[in-house]
């Protein structure tokens, strides 16, 4: 199984109006980061946890990858004892096994009425005995819908980094694992295997937060400065949480609350802009295909 694509996105298109109405400062549309996907599991939790699933409609047989049958098999009649999230990953969790999503690129996921009349791109309905259905809707199919048995990890969640709000990630962990690393210190930042979820605005915001230019080679970074990057990559992610995520996209109900994190944003998307602490027009450098634009003065 191929792993999951990083977030090669920006070519990507949504319809104008959202696009506007997300990105006042035209920047591209964002798929589902880590603050955005524990938004959703914090929003949904309560939702699911206790309830018991009534029923599994599938509108179609794959999302990024078939749904496997289990799915189908176990999951009715299950109790929901638990929702989760590991790096970008959510799992629902009941006696059985957990269904274990991702959102992909376009993925969201809603608790409606289960009367709510389906639309286009809604593919999957797990239904609950309160009345209500948890609706996977994703419109580009990057999404999955996948069954981890109880006791087990499924392949996508092995090989996976600390999560990077935990006390597993700090400063000396990023020296150790960078030593002898020539990669850039950007690209070695965004390794799902170094640490998860630090997708590509996090990974530009905090590297100019802690003062490292984004080619420099991860192996040439002293302790220090790795020290204030865990740091700013903290910092960042738990503001970035509290604002439901970087983007506005209701991934739960009309009626949550919109994220204006965009608007806090130092380099992502202002590359020829003047740096917001010096001044100095801000440099566009492309590593693994993706823009990335950093201050030659602040970071070195
Ligand atoms: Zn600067």
């Amino acid at each position: 199984m191929p792993a999951h694509p990083t977030d090669d996105w920006q070519f990507l298109t949504r319809p104008i109006s959202m696009r506007v109405r997300i990105f006042p400062n035209a920047l591209p549309p964002s798929m589902p980061e880590l603050p955005e996907v524990e938004t959703t599991r914090a929003g949904l939790a309560p939702h699911l946890i206790g309830r018991r699933i009534t029923g599994i409609t599938l509108r179609r047989p794959d999302l990024r990858w078939p749904i496997p049958e289990a799915i189908e098999q176990r999951l009715p009649k299950q109790k929901i004892v638990d929702v989760r999230r590991r790096a970008k990953y959510l799992l629902i969790d009941t006696a059985p096994g957990s269904a274990l999503l991702h959102l992909g690129m376009s993925g969201m996921l809603r608790v409606l009425p289960k009367r709510t009349p389906v639309e286009a791109h809604d593919h999957v309905d797990i239904a609950l005995d309160s009345g209500c259905v948890l609706r996977f809707t994703d419109p580009r199919r990057f999404g999955c819908l996948l069954w981890q048995p109880a006791g087990a990890m499924h392949e996508l969640l092995q090989n996976l980094g600390p999560e990077p709000l935990s006390d597993a990630f700090d400063g000396d962990y990023l020296f150790s694992r960078s030593r002898g690393r020539r990669a850039p210190a950007k690209t070695f930042l965004m390794d799902q295997g170094i640490v998860v979820g630090v997708g590509n605005i996090y990974a530009a915001e905090s590297l100019f937060r802690a003062g490292i230019a984004p080619g420099r080679e991860a192996g040439e970074v002293s302790r220090a400065r790795y020290a204030r990057l865990a740091a700013a990559v903290k910092d960042i992610l738990a503001f970035a949480i509290t604002r439901g995520g970087t983007t506005l996209r209701d991934f739960l109900s009309p009626d949550s609350a919109p994220g204006y994190f965009e608007q806090e944003l130092f380099v992502y998307g202002r590359e020829g802009e003047p740096c917001k602490v010096c001044g100095r027009p801000l440099r566009g450098l492309r590593l693994g295909n993706r823009a990335t634009a950093w201050c030659s003065r602040c970071q070195r």
